[in-house]
């Protein structure tokens, strides 16, 4: 049990961030939740899942473009056992035709974020004694797709950024690795299917099989379950010895 643990989940008021941070709870750890908005909504959450689980949940605001920010969610929090690199955002476009300013965020959020973040919670697992690093890569961490140029180096460098940290962290209680989606039914993608069925003048299981799950064998989205499942075992006794590497959750999608 995570029990007595404090997880500070980045990008966490929706999607695999939430169910991470609910499997978390689940588990027993104390949540810090975090996004950019600093809603009403995003407060309210936080109390829904301390009093589902019985743990503690705080939500913190901290905008991972900003490398202060980063480094402040993690000295607001006090303290950080386990920490998820999740936050992350998408834009899809040519090279030539891709907005400098596209490709600056996606680089700030999806990997710099993560730089400053386990620079910051890194001397309090040190002082603690453990700690857990779980960075959310992709599937495009290890395998290419068109148009994604942005997000695709960003997860790859999120997977080199994991080994680094192994291998500084190596002989300490400490490890660091990359969850490596394939699609995932979040909200965000779930709000892709309707346009994708127009587009494509296909019903519902023809869209998503065909085409949002053509490189994904399985022809099943993974859950945010699933995620938050993966991270909850990264942070257990029997994956003391799993640190540097990654764990594809794809459907088969990297065995193709
Ligand atoms: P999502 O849009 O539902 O969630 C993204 C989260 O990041 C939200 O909580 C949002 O508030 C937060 N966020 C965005 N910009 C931020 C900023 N500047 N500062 C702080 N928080 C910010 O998307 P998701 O599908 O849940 O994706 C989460 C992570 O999983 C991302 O890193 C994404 O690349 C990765 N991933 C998703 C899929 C998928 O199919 N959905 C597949 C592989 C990897």
């Amino acid at each position: 049990s995570l029990t007595g643990k404090t997880a500070i989940v980045t990008g966490s008021n929706s999607g695999i961030g939430l169910g991470i941070a609910r499997e978390l709870a689940r588990a027993g750890a104390d949540v810090v939740l975090n996004s950019f908005t600093d809603r009403d909504e995003d407060h309210a959450l936080a109390a829904e899942l301390s009093q589902e689980f019985g743990v503690n949940v705080r939500y913190i605001q901290a905008d991972m473009s900003r490398g202060d920010d980063c480094r402040a969610l993690i000295e607001q929090a006090g303290a950080c056992d386990i920490l998820v690199n999740n936050a992350g955002i998408q834009h899809v476009a040519a090279i030539e035709a891709f907005p400098v300013e596209k490709w600056d965020a996606i680089i700030a959020i999806n990997l710099t974020s993560a730089f400053h973040t386990t620079a910051a919670a890194l001397p309090m697992m040190r002082k603690a004694g453990w700690g857990r690093i779980v960075n959310i890569a992709s599937a495009h961490g290890l395998t290419a797709s068109p148009y994604k140029s942005a997000y695709i180096a960003a997860k790859h460098g999120i997977v080199g950024l994991s080994k680094t940290v192994a291998l500084e962290t190596a002989e300490e209680p400490i490890t660091c690795n990359a969850i490596c989606p394939g699609y995932v039914l979040t909200p965000l993608v779930e709000a892709q299917i309707p346009d994708q069925m127009k587009a494509h003048d296909m019903d519902r299981d023809t869209v998503v099989r065909e085409v949002m799950l053509a490189r994904q064998p399985s022809k099943e989205f993974a859950t945010v379950e699933q995620i938050g499942g993966t991270t909850v075992f990264l942070c257990s006794d029997a994956a003391t010895q799993i640190t540097g590497t990654t764990i594809s959750v794809d459907g088969g999608w990297t065995a193709l």
